[in-house]
């Protein structure tokens, strides 16, 4: 649910091992920007923006300025020295003094940390919540700040608080988790993150919600845009993110651009939208928050989209404020029109597949998932970034207006195109056969057995009378995610997708079966720590599946076999029957089916804990070598592509230009410069 991030160890390695070809033909595009720690920045292309009209252009122009404005609220949410630790950073770096000290290894080092600072949004790790301490020496910093002159430079504020600044950079004890989770604890005292003011327990903050939540059937969402502090008689209260209250001068400039967008707006349930975010960032009332998402789900016929405010509450020790964050972006028409052609013939692929017909749909709707082109990524979207979008977070909205789902492929694009050469597919992968019909289709397969997953695999098949959705309790999400992965899996290989055109052959599937079994019996385990289990229901859901088959194929359908590599012993999947392959998916889906439509718990429980938990320690083991051997950065992030408006003597808009030649740090300075909205301390 909600976003799908993106972020862990392999992640990127194993989109490496989905797909690693594309079809596109353009001049090679340098993907790679920079790398770091264990960071590697990419750039992204925006594939058809010049098709766009100029209204629209106008439109994501409007939009992105607006997504830019924020980019300092995220840095205070995150701790409230960030800013001013950026800041002074930042003055350091850009000072003749640094210009001519920069070859020192400490202020090598130096930039590293900055660099990284910019990436987290400020001085935790993004992903882990660990604070990341300089590399360069106290000493060699405080010189620095001393002999460049920048401390007369800087504001009164990061002048005065230097001392504590220091020790908030470098003492590893002050302030070492922005989000801490250890059960115990005072969540909210343990954590650096600037929700809550200082002196505020947890327990005052959750009573404070108790006591406001909003139990109506429509219920607003308390405490989602606001931070609560202690005021003089140490009661609590709520300091709203609105104009003219916190983080009001970069609300502001959002609206100001909100304005603009309003004008060029496609139609007027958008136009509506932006003038609901408006009224939201002016008022902070929730209720107006309510209305802007009920009219954003209900914008369905718009090309252009964007999310723009308070969204995800993970960074929140206690899960109730949204961190601000924006993504500008558009319908991928031809992506949309393949997911549509898969979901017009849902009941086709209902009618055939191999689940008992007991537990088929009579009428089945396949669901028409979009596929977007990432504009402008900002805020808690950037540099790291969500490769799929699945809003609003209220429960009650999804339930009666629904949600908009959707998948970013030219991030997707860009991240696998970045792992070509990373040597990870050499390094798994069996033969140059299998390679190769991997790099001619692995990209297709991929795209085709999510829309297969997505547009009809959750859709099909029905629960009977009395069997409650519930039913299979903790063990439900991977059982439906398998469900809909097997649907996938069995259609890939059927003639139906050679017939709609959706794959050239009757071969290009293979591409897709041996990445699936070797991912989830293999690849897929460099996610996990030695000793540990399988948790994450996607995981359990990839292995269940693999090793379900592996263990069924009584006639050496798949098999492990081990084979002397450069002097060592590797192991490798080796698929001998494909068709038999297919027939054990078959087999597992109708399986899966049953107990999903019986809600049949202890079949659940049983499938899950015999395939789906438990790792081989020996393979794991191996895996994990091979894996560190490929040096690959862990995490990713972007630079954003650069929009400039071209105008006419009379002041419109003629064009706009989009460039793609702005590096990390550029970057970075210049959104410090041209988007600094807000005080040092908030
Ligand atoms: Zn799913």
């Amino acid at each position: 649910m909600k976003k799908t991030i993106i972020t862990s160890i392999a992640a990127i390695g194993l989109i490496a091992a989905i797909v690693t070809s594309c079809t596109c033909k353009q001049q090679p595009f340098p993907y790679t920007v920079d790398k770091f720690y264990d960071l590697e920045i990419l750039r992204y292309q925006v594939p058809g923006f010049e098709q766009l009209s100029l209204q629209q252009k106008q439109l994501i122009f409007y939009l992105s300025e607006a997504a830019l404005q924020g980019r300092d609220i995220l840095f205070d949410q995150n701790g409230r020295y960030n800013l001013r630790i950026r800041r002074l950073c930042e003055a350091l770096y850009t000072s003749e003094w640094y210009n001519q000290h920069r070859a020192e290894a400490d202020a090598v080092l130096f930039e590293k940390y900055l660099k990284r600072v910019w990436f987290s949004n400020g001085i935790h790790h993004h992903y882990s919540s660990d604070k990341f301490l300089p590399e360069c020496s106290q000493v060699w910093f405080m010189q620095a700040c001393e002999e460049s002159g920048i401390l007369s430079a800087v504001s009164v504020d990061i002048r005065d608080t230097y001392e504590e600044l220091l020790a908030v950079m470098f003492d590893p004890s002050v302030m070492p988790k922005r989000t801490t989770q250890v059960s115990g604890e005072d969540l909210v005292a343990g954590s650096a993150g600037n929700y809550y003011g200082e002196g505020v327990t947890q327990a005052e903050a959750e009573k404070w919600y108790a006591q406001h939540k909003d139990n109506s059937p429509e219920p607003m969402w308390i405490g989602l845009n606001s931070q609560l502090v202690k005021n003089a008689d140490g009661e609590i209260e709520e300091r709203v993110y609105k104009v003219g209250g916190l983080y009001g001068e970069a609300l502001q400039r959002v609206n100001y651009w909100l304005e603009k967008a309003l004008t060029v707006a496609e139609n007027d349930q958008q136009a509506q939208v932006i003038r609901h975010l408006i009224d939201f960032n002016r008022t902070g009332d929730l209720k107006t928050f309510n209305a802007y998402c009920i009219a954003w789900v209900q914008d369905l016929a718009s090309q252009v989209d964007f999310v723009n405010g308070f969204t995800e509450t993970y960074t929140d020790p206690l899960g109730i404020t949204g961190t601000w964050e924006s993504l500008v972006n558009f319908k991928d028409m031809e992506a949309t029109k393949r997911a549509q052609l898969i979901s017009s013939n849902a009941q086709w692929f209902e009618d055939h597949s191999t689940t008992d017909s007991l537990y088929k749909k009579e009428e089945v709707k396949g669901v028409s998932a979009k596929v977007i082109t990432a504009a402008i990524l900002a805020g808690d979207c950037y540099p790291a970034t969500p490769i799929g979008i699945n809003l609003p977070n209220a429960n009650w909205i999804r339930k009666e207006y629904g949600s908009k789902s959707v998948t970013i492929d030219n991030l997707m694009h860009a991240y696998n195109e970045a792992a070509k050469g990373s040597g990870f597919n050499e390094e798994f992968m069996i033969d140059t056969y299998t390679r190769e019909l991997y790099n001619q289709y692995g990209a297709q397969c991929g795209d085709l057995h999510t829309d297969l997953h997505e547009c009809v695999g959750h859709g099909s098949g029905k629960l009977m009378p009395g069997v409650s959705k519930d039913a299979l309790k903790e063990h439900a999400s991977t059982i439906e995610e398998a469900r809909a992965d097997l649907f996938g899996l069995y259609y890939l290989a059927d003639p139906k997708l050679v017939e709609l055109g959706l794959l050239p052959n009757m071969e290009a599937y293979k591409a897709g079966y041996y990445q699936q079994m070797m991912n989830g019996l293999m690849t897929q385990l460099v996610r996990i720590l030695p000793g540990d289990d399988i948790e994450e229901s996607h995981m359990r859901n990839r292995q269940l599946i693999a090793n379900w088959v592996y263990q069924h194929a009584e006639n050496k359908e798949v098999e492990l076999v081990v084979l002397p590599r450069e002097g060592e012993k590797k192991t490798y999947l080796r698929i001998n029957d494909y068709e038999g392959v297919r027939r054990l998916f078959g087999e597992l889906l109708r399986e899966i089916q049953r107990i999903t439509s019986e809600g049949d718990y202890e079949a659940a429980k049983q499938m899950v804990e015999t395939y789906a938990v438990k790792v081989n320690a020996e393979l794991h083991e191996e895996v994990l070598a091979r894996y560190a051997k490929l040096n690959l950065s862990p995490y990713k992030g972007f630079v954003n592509p650069v929009y400039t408006a071209v105008f006419d003597v009379n002041g419109n808009i003629t064009d706009v230009k989009i460039d793609f030649t702005e590096g990390y740090i550029e970057q970075h300075l210049r959104y410090s410069r041209d988007y600094s909205l807000l005080p040092d301390i908030n």
